[in-house]
């Protein structure tokens, strides 16, 4: 634990006596005190005053400010620009403080920050779990010191502690108080966009030997599919098997009605039409589903036939495109929502969802349903032109020539791309030769889990507007 500043410690040289108020007055005083520390801690605080004195502010207590105001040390405080206020001595009063004076100040309530403490009387070492709930603790809290270390992480004094008895320091990070509503603000990985020539360029073909190894291109290949959301390995053994052991590289195998790996093969009568040989134009898999798979992968294990590449396309760079280029387009995108389904062999899957949500992009044509529910009024069918033109404008960007990474998979090789990201589909093949892919998806959230934990995944050296 840090130790609080010299000037907290120049403050408490000063005889306590010179903070007493008059009887009570403690208690309803509002102190403003600059990023340092208060000390209050001879005075009773485990009465409650009453809401009617709260307001009123003692003179005593503006010479406080003066007295840091005066000080030597306020140089030094202004290193972390920081002003507090607060009514120490009431068990109700909210802490604001003001990240600089100019600003509006972040209110605290005590029970909050209470709830907040990390220490591991509050959050079980072992575990990481809190071991009481945020009901157990008590509306009315005393604190009788608070304190900004040399850290800048901020240290509050509880007397009469709910849990433990006497009094609870509680520490908080700079990180918590200093902006806490971002605190939590998941750190997205970071993404480049791509179109073909940058992909061409890219190349993001690794070893299957290495990755499942844990040797240098995992963390290569992990690293490109978190950057853009597709890769390839090669020489992967020609085992149907092989799927799943590299899913448990990215993360948890997510099983469907499709099973938990399935093939996919041109068959008659295809109850899906990835089993034809027909082209199959950009999408994303099981958008009916409310856990979209997050990774797909596509083991080759057999291509003789003529056609049959495989097409890629970077929906963030075509979401990126539109916004920029017409955000009342993109908007409406995000407006209309639509019913993807599935509806056969005993199986009933439904998810309504709109085209743009974010960032990501929500595109399966075969699998809308063909009846959506739009208002059968003028309006209604305003929005619903509105939305058949954004609808073209975006698939114009993904299906354009330079948007399109194309390949034809040969046996022995393997793509694993990002669903949510990347759509995906196929050009027309001529069904006179075997065309077999074995595939499995991975569930998102092991997926992102996988991805937080790993090292510092490598950047690419360079960054193409594209
Ligand atoms: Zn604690």
């Amino acid at each position: 634990m840090s130790t609080p500043t010299v000037w907290g410690r120049l403050l408490r040289l000063v005889p306590r006596n010179t903070y007493k108020a008059p009887k009570h007055g403690l208690q309803r005083q509002g102190l403003y005190f600059t990023s340092r520390q208060l000390s209050l801690s001879n005075q009773q605080l485990s009465t409650p005053s009453t809401s009617s004195d709260v307001d009123n502010e003692t003179i005593e207590s503006s010479s406080v400010v003066r007295k840091i105001k005066s000080s030597d040390a306020v140089t030094k405080h202004e290193i972390h620009q920081h002003f507090w206020k607060t009514k120490l001595g009431d068990p109700r009063s909210p802490i604001s403080y003001h990240p600089n004076p100019a600003a509006e100040p972040f209110l605290t309530d005590r029970t909050w920050l209470r709830d907040a403490c990390t220490c591991e009387r509050c959050v079980d070492a072992s575990s990481g779990q809190k071991l009481y709930a945020s009901t157990d603790i008590p509306t009315t809290l005393a604190i009788s010191d608070i304190e900004v270390t040399n850290d800048g992480d901020l240290q509050v004094s509880f007397e009469n502690d709910f849990l433990t008895g006497g009094t609870h320091v509680s520490t908080y990070p700079r990180e918590i108080w200093s902006r806490p509503s971002r605190y939590h603000t998941e750190t997205v990985p970071k993404w480049e966009p791509w179109n073909r020539e940058r992909m061409t360029k890219l190349s993001p073909y690794y070893s299957y030997q290495s990755f499942m190894t844990d040797g240098p291109e995992y963390l290569q290949a992990m690293s490109a599919l978190s950057l853009y959301g597709l890769v390839f390995l090669r020489d992967v053994p020609s085992s149907e098997e092989i799927v799943k052991d590299i899913a448990a590289k990215i993360g948890v195998i997510q099983d469907t009605f499709y099973g938990t790996t399935w093939d996919v093969k041109s068959k008659p009568n295809a109850e899906n039409v990835a089993y034809t040989d027909s082209y199959l134009g950009l999408h994303q898999d099981l958008l009916y589903m409310r856990n979209v798979p997050r990774i797909q992968i596509l083991h080759c294990l057999e291509n003789t036939c003529e056609g049959g590449e495989s097409i890629f396309s970077d929906s963030y760079r075509a979401t990126h495109q539109l916004w920029r280029l017409s955000p009342d387009i993109a908007k409406s995108l995000t407006k209309r929502q639509l019913i993807y389904h599935y509806n056969k062999g005993g199986h009933s899957y439904w998810q309504s969802r709109a085209v743009l949500s974010g960032r990501n992009v929500y595109w399966s044509p075969p699998f809308q349903h063909p009846l959506q529910p739009d208002e059968m009024t003028e309006e209604g069918m305003h929005k619903f032109r509105q939305w058949c033109k954004a609808a073209r404008n975006l698939k114009a960007l993904f299906e354009s020539w330079d948007s399109i990474y194309m390949y034809k998979m040969r046996p022995g090789e393997c793509v694993i791309f990002d669903n949510i990201r990347v759509l995906h589909g196929r050009r027309a093949f001529n069904s006179s030769g075997e065309r077999w892919l074995k595939g499995a998806y991975v569930e998102n959230d092991s997926y992102k889990s996988l991805v937080r934990s790993l090292p510092k995944l490598t950047r690419p050296t360079e960054s193409l507007d594209v």
